[in-house]
């Protein structure tokens, strides 16, 4: 998980929340102290890093559940919503801002379709040449 840093503003908070519920997630099903205990959550949050540094949407980023692109795989896409159920509630009290900063969003309306070339993934590509 060296790879934070790839990511920034909206897209890295985002990264931070799903961290979070991955977090919450991962102690009560597998007993976990921390997510890198477990190699079937790292690999959820690898995935769902670099899911979010592609999202054509970029810094405009719509709340997954609300975007018309579908990025997920379908079996991540389903271990997504079980953890999101499962820690969404509980994330009140240990991250009150995150909860309620997710739970605004999700009511904010569903985006149109995603601009080109926004990308968190293609401006730094962009930058790097
Ligand atoms: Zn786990």
């Amino acid at each position: 998980m060296a790879k934070h840093e790839l990511l920034s503003g909206k897209l890295l908070y985002e990264y931070r929340t799903i961290a979070a519920m991955v977090q919450i997630y991962c102690k009560a099903h597998h007993h976990n102290t921390t997510v890198d205990q477990c190699e079937e959550c790292v690999t959820f949050l690898a995935y769902a890093h670099t899911r979010l540094d592609r999202c054509p949407y970029g810094q405009d980023k719509p709340t997954c559940n609300k975007c018309p692109v579908h990025c997920y795989k379908p079996h991540m896409k389903a271990k997504a919503r079980e953890i999101m159920i499962f820690a969404g509630p509980r994330m009140l009290l240990p991250h009150p801002v995150m909860a309620i900063r997710h739970l605004l969003a999700e009511r904010s309306a569903a985006p149109g379709k995603p601009p080109s070339h926004v990308s968190n993934r293609h401006i730094r590509k962009s930058q790097e040449s």
